[in-house]
């Protein structure tokens, strides 16, 4: 087990600056996720602290050993990528059993990982077949088991998970997490899915073009977002946004949108600022409720409901502007209603739309 710290780390291809200045420190036993859309340089960052990538700057140390020119075999990492990559001539058990060997693990210790790590993953009937002989779902399972029973210091995972359909991808994310907190390895975890990392992760590091936009645990980076990017990346369906003018008026934060006034507490607003100013105002779609118009402070039309089982989604025209909200299926409002809208107005988060940085 170990820590991993990654200081001032960067990398260059050519003129292609794929990771910029990356600080950050994984605690031991730690599971941390680097979330970010498709090219913000995820996989990179990965490569980099598996050593097979070397960084263009900065240093990468696991505990008190700076790894940074070390190859990977000296590391004690483990990885599984996108693609599993088993050997097809081996038996899942075999499989399994190649790493250990590699290691010079004695044989009955081996066997012994890997019967406990078939049974975690629910693989134990599986062990004498080939990969050919499995469903997608179970080779990624097979590759998982493969990488922790080495029982290395840090784990990586590049996407293990997005060649699986749905269901299976929910039940392999629950096991990889069991898995994680039953060895107490180190984790690293990459994805592009927000979801994923919200339910994985004890902290996640959001990117963006190379940058490391926010780092905390999964409910403070979806509660209190450091900026615009990281607002609408993280939950599904997006945070509404609305573009507002706001002044201060004592411990109150009034804002103006489309020509109705809503009252925010003082404590929505971080920076120090004076006067009016514009502002782009975001909430949740779970983050307002929808009354009737008579008792709200803002109103809009419905345009569309979409019942999802649980709840249903309401789409609300105001002005042009449009917000997606929830409401119970069975007291769904029509389509062309006008309803009042009933904002949480302490999960309001403000937004200076210049700087995309919360206000
Ligand atoms: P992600 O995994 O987040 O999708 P990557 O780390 O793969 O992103 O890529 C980050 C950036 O670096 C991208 O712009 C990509 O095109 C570039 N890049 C990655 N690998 C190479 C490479 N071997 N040569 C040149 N550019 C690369
Ligand atoms: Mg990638």
């Amino acid at each position: 087990m170990a820590t991993v710290s990654l200081e001032n780390m960067s990398k260059s291809y050519g003129p292609v600056a794929a990771l910029q200045a990356l600080d950050m420190r994984i605690g031991d036993g730690e599971f941390l996720t680097l979330l970010g859309p498709s090219g913000c340089g995820k996989s990179t960052a990965l490569a980099c602290i598996a050593g097979l990538e070397k960084p263009s700057g900065g240093r990468i140390v696991f505990g008190d050993r700076d790894v940074t020119r070390l190859e990977p075999h000296q590391r004690d990492i483990a990885m599984v990528f996108q693609d599993y990559a088993l050997y097809p001539h081996m038996t899942v058990r075999e499989n399994m059993l190649f790493g250990l060997q590699q290691q010079r693990v004695g044989r009955a210790e081996s066997e012994r990982q890997v019967v406990r790590a078939a049974e975690v993953l629910d693989l134990g009937r599986l062990l004498d077949r080939r990969p050919a002989e499995l469903s997608g779902g179970q080779r990624q399972r097979v590759a998982v088991g493969r990488a922790v029973v080495r029982n290395p210091s840090v784990f990586l995972m590049d996407e293990p998970l997005s060649n699986l359909d749905a269901s299976l991808r929910v039940r392999t994310r629950t096991e990889i997490r069991r898995l994680q907190r039953e060895l107490g390895v180190t984790a690293l975890f990459v994805t592009h899915d927000q979801e994923e990392a919200m339910v994985l992760s004890d902290r996640i590091a959001v990117m963006r073009g190379g940058v490391l936009q926010q780092l905390g645990r999964p409910m403070d980076v979806y509660r209190d977002p450091a900026n615009l990017f990281v607002a609408t990346f993280i939950g599904s369906p997006a945070m509404n946004m609305l573009e507002a003018e706001l002044m201060l008026q004592g411990d109150t934060v009034r804002a103006l949108v489309s020509g109705q006034t809503l009252s925010l507490p003082r404590a929505v607003t971080r920076s120090s600022w004076e006067g009016t100013r514009k502002a782009l105002l975001g909430i949740r779609p779970s983050d307002f409720g929808i009354t009737a118009p008579a008792d709200a402070a803002l109103r809009g039309r419905v345009f569309l409901v979409e019942p999802v089982g649980p709840f249903a989604y309401v789409d609300i025209d105001i002005d042009g502007w449009s917000l997606k909200g929830t409401c119970d299926p069975d007291r769904a409002p029509a389509i062309d209603d006008v309803v009042g809208l009933s904002f949480v107005a302490e999960r309001v988060c403000l937004f200076d739309p210049e700087t995309e940085l919360r206000l």
